[in-house]
This record gives structure tokens, sequence and C-alpha cells, in this order.
């Protein structure tokens, strides 16, 4: 099979500017690592300056080695280290220092731990929210292999949106995600935040692994039927040779026909799609618009 070419519409801009400058030396002196600049995101110049709303930035906790191994994820697996514990009162110093109002947390999964970093987690969240109570936090969290105690202290520590990702159709859960991740568990997990509070919950799907329509429509809906309030779709791209190929570059116009069928028929309270769409896509700029309006 040959390889599909880029296309035009995936190319971006590097980012530059004062804002982009000060919130990387901010980083570096705490050495503090964002999903962000790991994954080189196309999106880091228009997330980061928040020009039309809050900045955004998405930290990544527990390291950057995981204990799983996706087929699309670029992060490397194995040689698990220690948790940093300054790690959480690092992360709300650089929040307040470098003035974002709505942060994103993710981590690695750590299936080495006993609580799997549900307590840094949670720990991390508190540290932010005392220092300002009013800086909204969304933390994407790993699945907890389905263990309703640990997500109940990620709801506990009180953050504003708790997103999983289910990362693509039921169908294709496992070429694309590790065997220890599943559609059931991920629906599990992000309808018990939905049943036991009253915090947001957001999910994200990556197009173009070979789903079909039906498929992703079928998706959409069982994310409603879990209460799932905010969706972004965007396009997988390979890291490397070594990772699960691009089946397919979805065109522009079929990522705002998803948009449409999301929030107009679906009732999503909103969905940021497109084809550089990550999960933290200007996460606080379209919460604020779309849902604190
Ligand atoms: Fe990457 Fe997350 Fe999968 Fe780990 S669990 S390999 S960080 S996508
Ligand atoms: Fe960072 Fe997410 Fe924005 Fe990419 S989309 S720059 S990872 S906040």
């Amino acid at each position: 099979m040959s390889r599909a070419r880029k296309p035009d519409w995936l190319k971006s801009r590097p980012p530059s500017g004062r804002r982009f400058t000060e919130i990387k030396q901010s980083l570096r002196e705490r050495d503090l690592h964002t999903v962000c600049e790991e994954a080189n995101c196309p999106n880091m110049g228009e997330c980061w300056s928040g020009e039309d709303g809050p900045g955004t930035a998405t930290f990544m906790l527990m390291g950057d080695r995981c204990s799983r191994g996706c087929n699309f994820c670029d992060v490397e697996t194995g040689g698990m280290e220690p948790l940093d514990p300054d790690e959480p009162e690092n992360v709300a110093d650089a929040v307040a220092d470098i003035g974002l109002d709505y942060v994103v947390l993710t981590s690695v999964d750590r299936d080495d731990l006993p609580d799997q970093g549900a307590g840094h987690f949670a720990e991390t969240i508190r540290a932010i929210k005392e220092r300002d109570p009013s800086i909204l936090v969304e933390c994407l969290i790993p699945d907890f292999r389905g263990e309703e105690r640990l997500v109940e202290q990620i709801i506990d520590a009180g953050p504003d949106v708790i997103a999983h990702n289910v990362e693509t159709v039921q169908r294709l859960q496992w070429p694309v995600r590790d065997r220890r991740a599943g559609y059931e568990q991920s629906l599990s997990v992000l309808g018990q935040v939905d049943r036991e509070s009253d915090i947001y919950t957001k999910t994200s799907l990556m197009l173009g692994v070979g789903e079909y329509a039906h498929e992703i429509y079928q998706t959409l809906s069982d994310l409603r039927e879990v209460g799932v309030d905010v969706v972004t779709l965007g396009q997988y791209l390979q890291p490397s040779r070594s990772h699960l190929e691009v089946s397919e570059y979805v065109h522009p116009d079929a990522f705002d026909t998803w948009r449409r069928v999301a929030e107009e028929e679906l009732g999503f309270a909103y969905c940021a799609s497109g084809p550089m769409v990550r999960s933290s896509y200007r996460a606080g700029e379209l919460f604020v618009e779309a849902v604190l309006a």
C-alpha cells in the first residue's frame, strides 16, 4: 500500500513571539514538561498566546515514559522512574508565574504505581486551585484500569473539566491503543464522572486510522449516552515509520460536518473539529466561550 501524502491544510507556522519565549523559560527553570513541546504540537503559537481569551498549555505529569505502548503515540514505553514529589508545587508555581487562566494537566499511564498516579494527579490540581481558585483546570486522565476509587480521587480534587480520550471507534481500539485500554472501560470512566459530579466531561477522537463514518456516528452517540459534554476530533498524524500508518487525511469539510453533527444533532456543548485539532486545542478559549458564556 502506498503512503498517503500529507496535504497542504496540515502545514503550520512555527511558534514565536514574546509570550512563547516567556512560557518556555519558566518551564525550563522548573524542569517541567508540556505535551505542547514534547509532541511539537502545531498549535503551540495559538494555544499559548491565548490572544482572544485564556491561554492554554498542557502539562505532562509523572515523567516522560509510559507504562503502556499505544501504536499511535510517540511517548517511550517502560523504564519507569519514581515520581518527583515537588512536581505538584512546581506546576502550580509555573502556572501562577506564566499567568495561565486555563491549565490542562495530563500524564503518562503509571500502571507500575499502587494508585496508578491518581494521588499525585489530585495533589497537582489542589496545588493550583489553592493558589488561585479562579484558574480553570482541565485534567486529561488515564483510565486507571476502570478503578472507580481512583477516578473518585480526581473528582474530589475539584477540577473544572475531566477529560479521558476514547481515541478511536470501538472496532479499532486494539490496533490503535495498548491492550490494557478499551472502549467500554473508557466509556465507563467518563460515565462515572458524569454520574458522580457536576464536572464537565470531555473526550477526543483521532480520525484517519481506518474508521468508517457510521462508526464515528456510533461512537459520538455512545459518548452522549454516558453524558460526555465536549468532544474534539482531529487528524491522526504518524509520529514515525514504526507507528500506525495514516489510513486517510480527512478533508477539512468533513471535520466541519462532524462538528455540526456533534453540536446540532447530538447535543454536545461544543465540538472542536479540524485536521489540526488536538484534545486540548484552544481548550481555555473554547470552554469559556461555549460553556461559561
Ligand atoms: Fe501514549 Fe497515553 Fe498510550 Fe501512554 S497511555 S502510550 S502516553 S497514548
Ligand atoms: Fe498544547 Fe494542546 Fe494546544 Fe497542542 S493543542 S499546543 S498540546 S494545549
